[in-house]
């Protein structure tokens, strides 16, 4: 137990939000310990698209995605690492007149809650900002203040900084069991040794309702697939990220010269076995549907070579945004997921969320949309928007 504070933490997951919570907690001056089953960054935060991104975000997450964004600006300085962060911009493209009407929406909306983002309209003006864009291209929204970064010097970053801080990492140490006595949390069994614990953090991505389940607790998250490619490194082609208002294509340059991009999510069917070798692989289809876009909306790349190919699986919730709070029913248990496709950029958020709800400090945000429990007794979904 370390000074002040006199709970014993343990953080489920070593992704983004797992060590940016630890790294908070033990700047905090906590004791906080993170569990991660296989390597840090092994699922989405190491499979990412690494976009940092306001723009596009729902109304109740954009303040969120603008303060993490104020917070990227100097966060490499802060954990002391290069974090290849660039920020320079986003622009949503339109291929034909109904992107064009949802791009303007979108730039009215979102202007209205405060962001920079404006309209480009015709090729030229968008090809102004990226001239590797291609000419089909009509017009898109522009926010210069988006940008993108390296995720596995992040995660990285914010592990050793946690550490520096007083935290442990344990990695291939999977949680068989959160155990409860009395309606509270008393610690975790993994499959080498138990811990014990007056919080558990829950930051386990697609692996939460599992872990929640023997609790007697749902969370009601489906999955999709995401293609990503990544190319060999060539000459600056694209500085601000890309994607489509049909949000099934996205691409990026990255700070060393890869391009690496990726196509629209692919619903995984429920009940499938998250655990399964196969369910990230990407399929020959949607691969060859993957690099079609590619081709036909940055020409230039079309004939770089491939690097690597993998998939990434995206937890999303019933209304696309995610569950950060505290669970009701177990008292000093917390659940971070269901980031349906954002939580890399909100990552220095969700770590100063998860923070203060551990800590029982005042929000600084407002993290009532985010709570667990809305969706008991809720009828459909609202759309979600895979690409980061
Ligand atoms: C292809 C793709 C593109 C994306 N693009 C963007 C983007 O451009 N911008 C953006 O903001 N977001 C994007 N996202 C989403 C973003 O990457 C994720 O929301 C974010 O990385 C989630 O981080 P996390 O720490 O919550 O979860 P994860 O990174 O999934 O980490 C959860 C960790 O928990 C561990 N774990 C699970 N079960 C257990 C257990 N029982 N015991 C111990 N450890 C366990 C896992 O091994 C894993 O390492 C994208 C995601 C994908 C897949």
């Amino acid at each position: 137990m370390r000074s002040g504070i006199s709970q014993e933490i343990v953080i489920i997951g070593g992704g983004v939000t797992g060590v940016a919570s630890a790294y908070e907690l033990a700047m905090a001056g906590a004791a906080v310990t993170v569990v991660e089953q296989a390597s840090l960054a092994s699922m989405a935060s190491g499979r990412t698209l690494a976009g940092v991104r306001q723009s596009g975000r729902h109304a109740a997450e954009l303040p969120l995605a603008m303060a993490a964004v104020a917070r990227w600006k100097t966060l490499g300085d802060e954990l002391g690492a290069d974090l290849e962060y660039r920020q320079d911009g986003n622009l949503r493209l339109a291929e034909d007149e109904v992107d064009r009407a949802k791009i303007l929406t979108i730039v009215g909306e979102q202007s209205r809650l405060g962001l920079e983002i404006e309209f480009l309209d015709g090729n030229s003006a968008v090809r102004e900002i990226a001239p590797a864009v291609a000419e089909h291209v009509r017009a898109a929204s522009y926010t210069p203040t988006d940008g993108h970064a390296n995720p596995n010097a992040t995660v990285d970053a914010y592990a050793q900084a946690a550490r520096n801080a007083g935290a442990r990492i344990r990695e291939q140490s999977r949680v068989q069991e959160i155990e409860t006595r009395n309606g509270r949390i008393a610690g975790i069994r993994t499959d080498n040794c138990r811990i014990p614990a007056d919080t558990i953090v829950i930051a386990a991505g697609i692996d939460t309702p599992a872990l929640l389940a023997p609790l007697g607790l749902d969370l009601p998250l489906h999955l999709a697939n995401v293609p990503v490619v990544q190319t060999t490194r060539t000459r600056p082609l694209l500085a601000p990220v890309i994607g489509t208002a049909k949000a099934h294509f996205a691409a990026r340059q990255e700070a060393g010269g890869a391009m690496r991009f990726s196509s629209g999510g692919h619903p995984v069917e429920p009940g499938a076995d998250a655990k399964a070798p196969d369910l990230m692989r990407p399929s020959v289809a949607r691969l060859a549907e993957t690099m079609s876009r590619a081709a036909s909306l940055l020409p230039a790349i079309g004939g770089l070579p491939v690097n690597a190919v993998w998939g990434g699986l995206i937890d999303l919730t019933p209304d696309s945004l995610p569950v950060i709070d505290r669970v009701s029913e177990i008292e000093g248990l917390v659940v971070a997921a269901g980031f349906s496709g954002h939580g890399f950029c909100l990552g220095p958020v969700s770590g100063e969320i998860i923070r203060d709800l551990v800590l029982a400090r005042v929000q600084r945000y407002r993290i009532e949309p985010f709570r667990w429990g809305r969706f008991v007794a809720r009828n459909g979904t609202d759309s979600p928007e895979l690409l980061g």
